[in-house]
């Protein structure tokens, strides 16, 4: 018991009941610490706490949240607040693929490669993009860190990029600059909260098996380019994305502020 490095933790995590987010509960809830998963949907909700309670006895609350719209963060801001009274540690992981993206997503692909490329991107699209991938997560760091704030907790916070914010991928210009822009809100909002004891990070996943990359990950296409990008050669599991979350969020980071870690299989090695 006393080894667990989350132990009453309060922990949010936004697109918590899905691939890295539901991971990063996983881990989390076995490590002690208690959950608050925001995500769209109540039924994906119910049968994440569910697992979550069976598996871990995790004392979870679910609720339906949408990341781009501000009352929606300021009622899970109040839920959290009047259910714990604190938060300690955020992983903002809800997240979309680019609508058209060729890579596939869970969006439907557009079958037409063309039809991705800037000069045709239907503005709805990208707009689309960046509400979720980047507004959402800075109505997430915004309405969390104003509660650690006024709890006084010196807390995590841990936004989840991608390699896209370095990588530009044809086809996907919404998303890396969505996650570009990640990278950045994380540095500025790190050095903000700095005199407040509180820490933030972001992580670069690699290709990682979850849903968002089931259409990639069924097409030969799609696989020979993530193994031709990823010296490992292999797809990251959600749960190697949780690792990094984990020491991102505990003491064992202490030293770390407004660095994005990539864990993506060797990219990047120069
Ligand atoms: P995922 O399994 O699709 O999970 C994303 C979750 O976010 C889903 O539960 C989704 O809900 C939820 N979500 C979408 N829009 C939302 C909104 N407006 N408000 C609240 N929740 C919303 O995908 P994942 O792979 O775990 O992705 C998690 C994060 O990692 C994303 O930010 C993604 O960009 C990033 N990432 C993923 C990879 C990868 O290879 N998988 C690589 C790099 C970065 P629904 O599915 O029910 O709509």
């Amino acid at each position: 018991m006393a080894d667990k490095k989350m132990l009453n933790k309060i922990a949010l995590i936004t697109g918590g009941t899905s691939g890295i987010g539901f991971a990063c509960a996983c881990r989390f809830a076995a490590e002690g610490a208690k959950l608050v998963l925001a995500d769209l949907f109540a039924d994906k909700g119910a049968e994440a706490v569910a697992k979550l309670e069976a598996e871990y006895g995790a004392d979870v609350l679910f609720v339906p949240t949408d990341v781009t719209l501000e009352a929606d963060m300021q009622a899970l801001g109040e839920a959290i607040r009047n259910t714990y009274g604190r938060v300690d540690a955020v992983i903002a992981a809800a997240g979309i693929a680019s609508g058209n993206n060729p890579a596939g997503t869970t969006v439907e692909p557009n079958p037409d490669p063309e039809a991705n490329m800037v000069i045709n991107k239907p503005l709805a699209s990208w707009q689309k993009v960046l509400d979720v991938n980047l507004t959402g997560v800075m109505l997430t760091n915004k309405v969390m860190a104003r509660l650690m704030i006024d709890a006084g907790v010196q807390g995590t916070i841990v936004n989840i990029a991608s390699v896209a914010a370095r990588r530009p991928l044809p086809g996907a210009a919404d998303y890396c600059v969505s996650k570009a822009g990640v990278e950045m809100l994380t540095k500025v909002l790190s050095v903000e909260l700095m005199p407040y004891g509180i820490r933030v990070n972001a992580i670069g996943p690699g290709f990682i098996e979850t849903p968002m990359t089931a259409n990639l990950r069924s097409d030969n296409e799609g696989n020979m380019m993530v193994m031709a990008m990823t010296p490992m050669a292999r797809y990251g599991r959600a749960e190697e994305i949780a690792s990094t979350a984990l020491f991102l969020s505990t003491a064992e980071s202490s030293y770390f502020g407004g660095q994005i870690l990539f864990p993506a299989g060797g990219m990047f090695t120069g």
